[in-house]
């Protein structure tokens, strides 16, 4: 069989525009070439403060958020990372082989220890080896991710190579799979990854009607267009525009930059009406869906089972080869 691709994302709220140019788009894309797995990883999701009333439905709002966004069931498996144990058990045979020096050298573990000082929990730390685990049980050709997960990846590689090592060749190394907009910026802190941990204001919501969309990008920070040298800010407005506008308008807005007599009021009030446009299907479909969990969840336990089928396998290959069979 061909090898399939595999991705996933975490429920802890909305999806934003990061998500989608960075990873979503791009799996809608994946899954007329290949065999497509795309999982909600809830147990990833543990590992930052939450409430445990709000799970489930997060959990639920990112299915209907893929659904919503042209995931089709028909061509992609939809999976709960928690329904299938097999995630958290080879998590714990990957941990024996993971070096505690190649954890601390990932940047998102500092970064998020750093946010949540008072709950830097072993789950934090352990987590690139329940992502190894998450990608190689279903043996993918690769991964499409946004920018912020490569240092992830290669580590998926390096675990990968030492399993090879010590118990025989059973993982191809995994490719990852970016978009021409791997990294989107927030609104407020242009130095910064758009991402919801941020906050509301510094990232644009799939979900956001046009007058929220108006509201963010007025406060989003520019430059006073007159120096001649693009700040990122501006690089990031105009990455966004690159993707919801014509390319007649961008070299509209680019000549007039460097004119140095661009409107950002104007840009942005463009550029607002441009999102809101693109995601008014989405919005359309997301609000169909609500009303119809039945068809939720029969997605959910149809993802589930194609989804076993082949990380048991995997599992089974994995405990044979590490001596566990007896
Ligand atoms: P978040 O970072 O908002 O918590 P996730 O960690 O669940 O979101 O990421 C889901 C996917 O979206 C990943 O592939 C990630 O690389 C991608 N992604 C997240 N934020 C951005 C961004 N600002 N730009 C591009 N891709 C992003």
């Amino acid at each position: 069989m061909e090898q399939p691709i595999l991705s996933g994302i975490q429920p802890t709220g909305k999806l934003h525009i990061g998500n989608y140019l960075g990873a979503v788009s791009n799996w809608v894309k994946l899954q007329d070439q290949y065999d497509c797995f795309f999982t909600i990883v809830d147990m990833h999701s543990l590992t930052a403060d939450y409430k445990p009333a709000e799970k489930s439905q997060q959990i639920l709002s990112t299915v209907i958020d893929l659904l919503a966004s042209g995931i089709d069931p028909e061509k992609s498996t939809l999976f709960i990372q928690s329904q299938l144990p097999e995630h958290a058990e080879l998590a714990w045979y990957f941990a024996t082989l993971t070096p505690i020096a190649f954890l601390e050298r990932m940047t998102q573990y500092k970064d998020k220890s750093a946010r949540q000082k008072e709950n830097i929990n072993a789950g934090l730390f352990i987590y690139p080896a329940l992502q190894a685990a998450d990608i190689l049980l279903y043996k993918p050709y690769g991964v499409p991710v946004g920018e912020d997960q490569l240092q992830h990846l290669e580590l998926t590689n390096d675990i990968a190579r030492k399993f090879n090592a010590r118990f025989g060749k059973t993982f191809e190394l995994i490719k990852p799979l970016l978009t021409k907009t791997p990294r989107i910026m927030s609104l407020l802190d242009p130095s910064k990854k758009m991402s919801k941990s941020l906050g509301d204001q510094h990232v644009i919501n799939m979900s956001d009607e046009v007058k929220v969309i108006e509201k963010k990008l007025s406060r989003a920070v520019t430059d006073t267009g007159k120096s001649g040298q693009m700040s990122a800010g501006t690089k990031n407005l105009f990455t966004l525009l690159e993707n919801f506008s014509t390319p007649d308008e961008v070299s509209f807005y680019r000549e007039a930059f460097r004119a140095g007599n661009i409107k950002y009021s104007d840009l942005k009030g463009n550029l607002a009406k441009l999102i809101a446009h693109h995601f008014a299907p989405y919005r359309k479909k997301r609000a169909e869906l609500e009303k119809n969990p039945d068809y939720v969840m029969q997605v959910i336990a149809t993802g589930r089972e194609k989804a076993r089928a082949i990380a048991s396998q995997t599992l089974q290959e994995v405990k044979t080869k590490m001596g566990l069979v007896i």
